[in-house]
């Protein structure tokens, strides 16, 4: 598998003129060999030539770490007084493109730049985005089996199995990050928990604040899952739930009409749409409702290795689904000073239609 993937990269780097490829830190490096770098001072560094064999550059205490794979590249670790850079540059020769990885540290660029100062670089996606962006089926299982993870702990939620009214935010955030990990995930990646008010602000930061009786919760959590070859593919979900019997008419108006407005972009989701347009599935709705100028964000993100990656579901965006396309449906409503509203699956493109991701029940879920 990843041997293969280092072809494709290879013969995107042959197109786009790219003499060698350069992964560091971030979700580039386990995709393409197994292997994440740790985010320290010390650098970690994969030298990959169009023409050659591949190097993993390494800090010489992390080498213990590294699942040796010889087939995909030889391992070149560093000791603490040499230099990392020189050592890097030196692999790369006489380099007139490098493409270098979006999540490298700026510092390390810097140094690079300064060694090598008839080298031009480039960001790395321009390789390996586009390849990323198409799951095969084993990566679209993976994906599935953590939204069904994720799915779990949304029915927990909404059949009021987790306790909220009394609660901090924050207790409810850390007992979903708790159930996140519970269900077979490696890593937390957001726990969001937004009582009321606080849920007009789509990234809201769970804290302090008691969740009451008679009113909405907004929940967006999710994590990663690692298999044994190293790579993690994340889960993402948002549900809402209302904390007792009677909500509130105004927020269940707008609420049918978020419901039929996601319900509305997955259904278009069809191979060959253009991103775009799924977005403007989403938003017609809600603009014709009246809530336009209250759903202040793109309707969805592509998701994988990465929590967000390509392909953007954004106005703007021409590219057309491809099959083995993942990314998040997730319109929201949000009103400054009263609630928040978002929906969100995680959907496939596939050749016979949108798949969904993510089965929790899409109503608003009512307690008490
Ligand atoms: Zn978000
Ligand atoms: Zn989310
Ligand atoms: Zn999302």
């Amino acid at each position: 598998m990843f041997a293969s993937r280092l072809d494709r990269a290879r013969a995107r780097m042959e197109a786009d003129g790219v003499d060698v490829l350069m992964l560091s830190v971030g979700s580039d490096l386990p995709y393409f060999c197994g292997y994440e770098a740790m985010p320290l001072e010390r650098i970690t560094m994969l030298v990959v030539p169009r023409e050659g064999d591949a190097t993993l550059v390494i800090p010489g205490l992390e080498r213990a770490r590294v699942h040796e794979r010889p087939e995909i590249f030889s391992v070149a670790p560093w000791g603490e007084t040499e230099d990392p850079i020189a050592k890097i540059a030196d692999l790369a020769g006489a380099a007139d493109t490098v493409a270098i990885g979006d999540h490298m540290w700026a510092g390390f660029l810097v140094d690079l730049t300064n060694q090598m100062p008839n080298t031009s670089f480039r960001r790395a996606s321009s390789i390996t985005s586009p390849i990323r962006q198409v799951k095969d089926a084993e990566e679209v299982a993976r994906l599935r089996k953590a939204g069904a993870a994720v799915d779990r702990i949304a029915t927990r939620l909404q059949r009021g199995e987790i306790p909220l009214v009394g609660q901090t935010e924050a207790a409810v955030s850390a007992e979903l990050g708790r159930q996140i990990l519970e269900e077979g995930h490696d890593r937390v990646n957001f726990a969001i928990v937004a009582a009321g008010e606080n849920a007009a602000s789509p990234h809201h930061h769970a804290g302090e604040r008691v969740i009451r009786a008679g009113e909405p919760v907004l929940c967006d959590f999710g994590g990663t899952m690692i298999g044994d070859d190293g790579i993690g593919y994340c889960s993402d979900i948002t549900r809402n739930i209302w904390t007792d019997d009677r909500p509130d008419r105004e927020y269940l108006e707008a609420y049918a009409v978020l419901h039929e407005a996601q319900a509305a972009a997955v259904r278009a989701a069809t191979v060959g749409t253009p991103c775009q347009d799924v977005d403007r599935a989403a938003r017609q709705r809600i603009v014709d409702a009246g809530f336009g100028s209250y759903f202040v964000h793109r309707t969805g993100h592509g998701i994988g290795v990465e929590a967000h990656e390509d392909p953007y579901i954004v106005e703007g965006n021409t590219q057309p689904l491809a099959h083995g396309n993942a990314f998040s449906v997730e319109p929201g409503i949000y009103i400054e000073g009263k609630w928040g509203m978002r929906l969100e699956d995680i959907v496939a493109a596939a050749d016979d239609g949108p798949d969904p991701l993510n089965r929790a029940d899409h109503h608003l879920a009512v307690l008490g």
